[in-house]
Order: structure tokens, then sequence, then C-alpha cells
């Protein structure tokens, strides 16, 4: 072990350099976005007339989206084109549509909204804030299980749903999860889709914001929730989300949700009075660029590969070579996604995010991937090496272990 005196000293250096390092949020870089520069003229003046016949102009064209674009984006949830409804620009605003409509009204085969029963969602820990912060607002109760390295620890949950009725869905995300990129075994979404929950209208709502974000060629495909729920009578039970903001462009892209056909109608006649449909002129300009794009989805999302796997690599060399065989930080190794996962080994997260800010690195608030930002052990850090350059995350990362280091052997005074 390293002496406190110097790592103190380390520390202090690194204050001197007067660094202005950001991996706290999961935005993609500008080359990343580059990717899709021509998006921007995917359309013109002389394109606004759909293949099947639609004036991207006028209100008609369905709540669920333009044909060609559901047909186009099905891929990227693994679904066919009669079981995606393609949104506006963000997955989030549709996960709170489901889940809005879910306490007024319930879902598909609900015999009332479920705001009655003071409702409780599972959620995954460490997680994601915005899911946290969504259904807490939304008035949820949310009850934690871990994230295993095969998905949510399904023993948990198994034994939660059994007897109460008041807890009425899981919401976490199955692919690369943000932010340990573990994702579910064939096992546990085989368990999780026959669930015998007390809650007759127990729902999965997965958020896959990652199913196709590889940093390997030839990954193992992860288990299909939908197919698999179809296959085993459960067909009603998933919905999936995506979007295209790590795709395209962040938040100026499309969203999409998965589903039966029957849930397509059953929540296209609820989304109808929201909106006469969504916004055609981004739908059709998205499948426009895809079109064009070399290779399609995957080609794209090899080329973002390509972009992100050296910044990945460089986080992995820096935890090992750093905090290898110190035995004071476990972290995960994904093959996708957007996050790396640290778990301290001791209850120093806050005072290892203090002392990066003290160097100019800023880090995910800690407790951030707890719900109401409390990290009942303050030990979880999420680290998103995607936004900055290599040469950046190797720096951030060296402040960031010797803060690691730091924190620990203060701990241990
Ligand atoms: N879901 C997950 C798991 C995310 O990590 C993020 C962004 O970090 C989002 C959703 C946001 O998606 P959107 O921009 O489609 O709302």
């Amino acid at each position: 072990m390293t002496a406190i005196s110097e790592l103190q000293q380390k520390h202090e250096h690194f204050k001197s350099l007067s660094l202005k390092l950001n991996m706290e949020r999961g935005q993609p870089a500008d080359e990343n976005f580059d990717l899709s520069q021509k998006l921007l003229s995917a359309i013109d003046e002389n394109n606004y007339i759909t293949d099947s016949g639609v004036d991207i102009r006028n209100y008609p064209g369905g709540v669920a989206g333009l044909r060609e674009a559901r047909e186009m984006f099905c891929e990227q949830l693994g679904v066919a084109p009669s079981e995606i409804l393609v949104g506006n620009n963000a997955s989030l605003e549709l996960m709170s549509h489901f889940l809005t409509w879910a306490l007024l009204r319930g879902v598909k085969g609900s015999d009332h909204g479920w705001l009655q029963d003071k409702p409780k969602l599972i959620v995954t820990v460490p997680g994601y804030d915005r899911h946290f912060g969504l259904a807490a607002e939304l008035g949820y109760e949310l009850v934690t299980v871990q994230m295993t390295e095969e998905g949510p620890d399904m023993d948990a949950v198994e034994k939660l749903v059994a007897d109460d009725a008041s807890i009425k869905g899981i919401y976490f995300v199955p692919t690369y999860s943000n932010p340990t990129g573990d994702t579910l075994s064939p096992e546990f979404a085989k368990r999780l889709v026959n669930i015998k929950a007390a809650a007759p209208d127990f729902t999965i709502f997965a958020d896959d914001a990652y199913a196709v974000h590889h940093l390997i060629d030839n990954p193992i495909p992860a288990p299909n929730l939908l197919s698999i729920a179809k296959a085993d009578g459960h067909a009603d039970r998933v919905i999936l989300f995506g979007s295209t903001s790590k795709v395209t462009f962040a938040s100026a892209g499309i969203a999409l949700a998965g589903m039966s056909e029957a849930n397509i109608a059953h929540w296209s006649k609820l989304l109808s009075v929201l909106t006469i449909g969504p916004n055609k002129a981004e739908q059709w300009r998205h499948v426009c660029f895809m079109r064009q794009y070399p290779g399609g989805l995957k080609g794209l999302m090899k080329d973002h590969a390509a972009i992100l796997k050296p910044k990945f690599d460089a986080v992995q060399s820096a935890l090992e070579q750093n905090l290898g065989n110190k035995n004071l930080a476990s972290w995960t190794s994904p093959t996708g996604g957007y996050f790396v996962s640290v778990q301290c080994k001791y209850p120093v997260a806050d005072r290892v995010i203090a002392l990066a800010a003290e160097a100019g690195v800023a880090l995910t608030p800690a407790g951030a991937t707890y719900p109401k930002g409390i990290d009942p052990d303050n030990s979880n850090i999420r680290l998103s090496p995607t936004r900055p350059s290599t040469a950046d995350i190797k720096k951030a990362m060296e402040v960031f272990t010797c803060c690691v280091e730091l924190a620990s052997a203060e701990f241990n005074q």
C-alpha cells in the first residue's frame, strides 16, 4: 500500500495542473455525432412523401409511427414491424407515458388503475438515476434488488413479487445495464418472463437503451424478452423501450417501444388522446439517413464501437494498472453500453468523488446509482468514458485511481 503522504502529494500535484475533465454523464462524443452528420441533409424540400404515400407535412400517418420507421427500427429492439411503436425524441418520455397511464388505467388486462393500490416497482441497483427519478416522482414506491452479472437478482425478485400484489412491475435495463454493463442471461430472462406474481398485471418495463451498443465484434446475442414472453404465453407482460439518442443524435432522434400486437393496439388507443401522431418529419429523415448509411444500423453501431472501444480500454487498463491487486475496489468490464461501475471496498465513494472534483475531474455524484441518491454502502461510482477524448480519459483515470487510494487510506487511518 502506498503511504498516505505520498498519495496526498500526488493529489496535490494533480490539483496544481488545473485540469478540467468530465466523466460525469453518458453522452456521445462529437465524433459519434459526426457519423450521423448526413442526417441533417437526409431529406429536403423535394422529399416529403414516404414510400407508402404519407405526406409528412400533414396529420395522417398513425400514432404508432410511420410504417417505414417501424420497418427500419424494429431491428433495434429485435421485434417485428407490427410490434414496435415509434415515438418522438426521448424514450424517457415514452416510458413516462406508459408509467403514468398505468397509474390511471393499469396496463392491458388490468381492471383498475394502479394508483389505488399504492403501487411499487422493482428497480435494480446500482441503476439509472433517471429511472428512479421518473418512477418516484410519479408516486411509485421503489423496491431495490441487486443487479447481478446475469441481470436482476431473480431469487430476490421472485420472493418479493410472490405475495405482494402492490408490486406491479420491474423497471430495469436488460442489456449492458446502466451503470454495470451487465446483460440479462437466458436463464434469468426465462425466470423473469414466467414469474409467479401476486399482481395479475405484473409488467416488465425493460429499457433496452443499449440493445445494439456493442463494443466487441460478434457479441453473444442477448435473450429476446418479447420472443420468450410470446413463446411462454405471456406476450403482454413485456414492454421494451429504446431510442436513437446514442445511435444518431442525443434526444434529437426517435424513441421506440416494443410489445405484442395486442399491446400496440391497447397503448396506441391511449396515446392517441395525447397526440394525433409523432413527428413524421424526424422519422422519415431517420429512415432516409439509415438507408444510405453503409451497413445500415449494424454498420453505424460498428463505427460507434470503433470510437468508443479505445476509451473503455483506457479505463480498464488504468484500473488494472493502478488498482489491480490492491484490494481497494472491484469494477465491471462491459462489452457494450456506456458505463463502467466501480465498487469501492470501503464506504468512500463520496470522498473519492470530492477528491476528484478538487483535482478538476467531474464524476457522477455519489449515490446517483441508487434511489433518492442514497447508496447505503457509499461505495458505488459510475464512470462515463464516452464523451471525453482517450487522452483526457487517461489523465482523468490517473486522478480517479489516486483518489480511490487516498480516500481508502484516509478511511483506514
Ligand atoms: N435509458 C437509459 C438506460 C439511459 O442510460 C439513458 C441515457 O443515459 C436513457 C434511457 C435516455 O434515453 P432517451 O434519450 O431516449 O430519453
